[in-house]
């Protein structure tokens, strides 16, 4: 297994399934979308960390309350400048798909040729910035003026 990220609590995903009512099923698509990025085991078992329960509660909450769509949430995610988080040059933006060419989120969008492209997204400062993402124009203004 990956070395769990620190001071990580991990709740295996038939837990983390009945503690926000929903099936195993629809966590699953929340990562094939994208959504989610689990840790997983050597045997492919997913757990999922504290702030990974805090980002399915805001995934559920913008679903369920605001209407949005697996796509929309997508679209969410890609709108945050990974490239001024990280300092990437412009040579690493040009070599980068997640830059300005893609409405995935980076960790989607990424690929070799990225700066980062070996980098475990799941412990980036980009990926654990939209933990809480109930409020994405308080996130994006940080990086607008910057
Ligand atoms: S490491 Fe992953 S999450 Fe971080 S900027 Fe690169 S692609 Fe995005």
């Amino acid at each position: 297994m990956q070395t769990p990220k620190k001071d990580s609590i991990l709740y295996p995903i038939g837990m983390v399934a009945k503690m926000f009512g929903i099936s195993v099923a629809t966590i699953r698509l929340y990562e094939e979308q994208g959504l989610i990025l689990p840790q997983k085991s050597d045997g492919k078992h997913r757990y999922y960390t504290q702030g990974d329960l805090n980002r399915l509660a805001c995934i559920r909450k913008m679903i369920e309350e605001k209407g949005l769509n697996l796509a929309g949430i997508r679209m969410v995610f890609s709108a945050v400048p990974c490239w001024q988080i990280k300092g990437c040059s412009k040579k690493d933006r040009d070599n980068c798909p997640a830059y300005m060419q893609s409405d995935d989120p980076c960790w989607i969008a990424k690929n070799k040729n990225s700066v980062c492209g070996d980098e475990d997204c799941s412990r980036c400062p980009v990926y654990n910035e939209l933990e809480d993402f109930s409020n994405i124009k308080s996130i994006l203004s940080k990086y607008w003026l910057s």
